[in-house]
């Protein structure tokens, strides 16, 4: 990496796109922000500005924009847009180098899609683009000749502990399953009566990451690792079976690779987003994330165990949604949306999430997907049914 890097960071201002922040601004010599996208955070995108000062900053809400563009001071040169055109724009941009895709849920699919396309080294932490409409994802890659690193930190881990010849067929590499890490959430251990009543404060209240809302929910109920085995299938090429999940509370060892030779090779770190963040910017070198190294002695017992399917349905229910194929992973993820927006809301309950997304899954009827319009469609199907069943049904 011989020049300047232009960063485009899509969801700059959410949690991931903050610590992406900081990995530049401990950079300057090799990373420039070219572009930051938000959807709504005026504030937070104001002093981003003045800090990184973008050539473009893009709110996918235009009365955002509009709001923005008011606040700006007169001398500032960075040029305010806003829409889904947009975004396409500053994740393909031809002055860009790598693409930090990390705006929340299905609304990241379209930008993410644009920076593969397009031949970026793509940062995908945007795990839902890859869940909704992975096989067109990895055909836009291989198209688009754009490098994929995941940013996802079990991923990230497994990207890390596989050979870096690495040709998409476990087998051919001597490797005989993926570890996949959890830690369980913040309800690890309770039986699925326990959790009734749940609010919404205590399932953001990771016990080791801190992170968005919407992961946050997402890793209570273990629909983020439901999400993630999908996830790992296609960036890995791998089969369902092939995924073994693993719940290890102190979120030290990041996931890991079990070879035939009975060697497992794992990455181990703070769970600090950084590390990932900075491992996909750099690679194949390695810079300083601002991330204070592991003390082992301080952490001292490192503890395994198999996941509580019957407590936490979602990673189940993942696993179907991937088996049944097609546009259902899409459906799965909309639908599990909604629910989590609701959940927020005080408007669902924590174990109706899964009840939820089951009766949405039963509903769909199965497409292949060879068009990007399709899984758009199941996705609006999926949200819209899981609305109806809602307001039918006191879930
Ligand atoms: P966040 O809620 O903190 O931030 C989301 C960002 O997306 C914000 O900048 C927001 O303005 C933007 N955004 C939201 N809705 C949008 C819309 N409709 N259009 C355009 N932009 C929109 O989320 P996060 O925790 O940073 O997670 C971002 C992504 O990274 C998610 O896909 C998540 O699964 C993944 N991820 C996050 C972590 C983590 O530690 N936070 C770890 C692994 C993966
Ligand atoms: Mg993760």
């Amino acid at each position: 990496m011989a020049s300047i890097q232009n960063i485009t960071v899509l969801g700059a201002t959410g949690s991931i796109g903050q610590n992406t922040l900081d990995v530049i601004r401990r950079h300057p010599d090799k990373y420039r922000a070219f572009a930051l996208t938000a959807s709504r955070s005026v504030e937070q995108m104001l002093a981003d500005i003045a800090e990184f000062q973008p050539r473009y900053a893009v709110m996918a809400d235009a009365q955002a924009a509009q709001q923005l563009n008011t606040q700006l001071p007169t001398d500032c040169t960075t040029e305010i847009l806003s829409g889904d055109e947009a975004l396409a724009m500053v994740a393909s941009h031809d002055d860009v180098d790598q693409v930090m895709a990390a705006i929340v849920g299905a609304a990241g699919l379209l930008p993410s899609l644009a920076a593969a396309q397009s031949g970026k080294r793509v940062l995908l932490a945007n795990k839902e683009s890859l869940v909704m409409a992975g096989p067109l994802f990895m055909q836009a890659v291989e198209q688009g000749n754009a490098e994929l690193l995941p940013i996802d930190s079990e991923h990230n881990a497994i990207f890390q502990s596989m050979p870096e010849s690495y040709s998409g067929e476990l087998s051919a590499h001597g490797i005989d399953k993926i570890l996949l890490t959890a830690s369980g959430g913040p309800f690890r251990g309770k039986s699925r009566d326990e959790l009734t009543a749940v609010t919404p404060e205590q399932a953001v209240a990771h016990p080791n990451w801190s992170m968005g809302a919407k992961i946050s929910v997402d890793s209570a109920t273990l629909m983020n690792k439901g999400l993630e085995l999908i996830e790992a299938c296609f960036l890995f090429h791998c089969a369902p079976e092939q995924v073994q999940v693993v719940v290890h509370p102190q979120s030290v060892i990041h996931s890991m690779v079990q070879y035939c030779d009975g060697s497992v090779i794992a990455q181990l770190g703070q769970p600090d987003m950084r590390t990932p963040i900075a491992y996909g910017m750099a690679w194949p070198e390695r810079i300083d994330a601002g991330v204070k190294s592991l003390d082992l002695f301080e952490i001292a017992q490192l503890d395994f165990m198999p996941p509580d399917e019957a407590s936490f349905p979602c990673l189940r229910l993942a696993k179907e949604a991937f088996a049944a194929g097609g546009t259902m992973p899409a459906v799965l993820n909309a639908a599990n949306e909604v629910a989590v927006d609701a959940f927020l809301r005080q408007e669902l309950s924590f174990i109706a999430i899964p009840d939820l997304i089951e009766q949405v899954m039963k509903r769909h009827a199965v497409q292949h997907i060879e068009q990007l319009q399709t899984v758009l469609d199941a996705d609006r199907w999926a949200r819209d049914c899981a609305q109806q069943l809602m307001t039918e049904e006191s879930l």
